[in-house]
């Protein structure tokens, strides 16, 4: 399966593919969300989207809405997050997120995830 990673820490997308790559999985970055609106569109067969939450230009929640609005990505999306308040939580995903993993996470939790939201 192809994964859109979209996190501004280049580090972070580093690990998190290394990850997927260990899980059989193809990974693509996107370093904010507006370009992952552009990788979005450039990449029709993603399976799943993780999605960082802060970011520069347009943050995770922006992407949500934009893709609330105007529905380009039809797959699902799963929120990284530092952020650990339920109000924040119930923001992502009345506006589309799929289900959310707390960083930092393991292989583990990014497996179990996938099984969940992915049939
Ligand atoms: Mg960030």
């Amino acid at each position: 399966m192809k994964v859109l990673i979209v996190d501004d820490s280049k580090p972070i997308f580093l690990m998190v593919s290394q990850m997927l790559t260990e899980l059989g999985h193809e990974s693509v970055w996107a370093e904010n969300g507006q370009d992952a609106v552009e990788k979005v569109k450039e990449n029709p067969d993603l399976g799943l989207v993780l999605l960082d939450w802060n970011m520069p230009v347009m943050d995770g929640l922006q992407f949500l809405q934009k893709n609330e609005g105007e529905g380009f990505c039809e797959a699902p999306i799963v929120m990284m997050t530092t952020e650990n308040k339920p109000e924040k939580i119930q923001q992502a995903l009345k506006h589309g997120a799929s289900d959310y993993i707390m960083k930092p996470f393991t292989a583990d939790i990014i497996e179990n995830k996938i099984e969940l939201v992915c049939d």
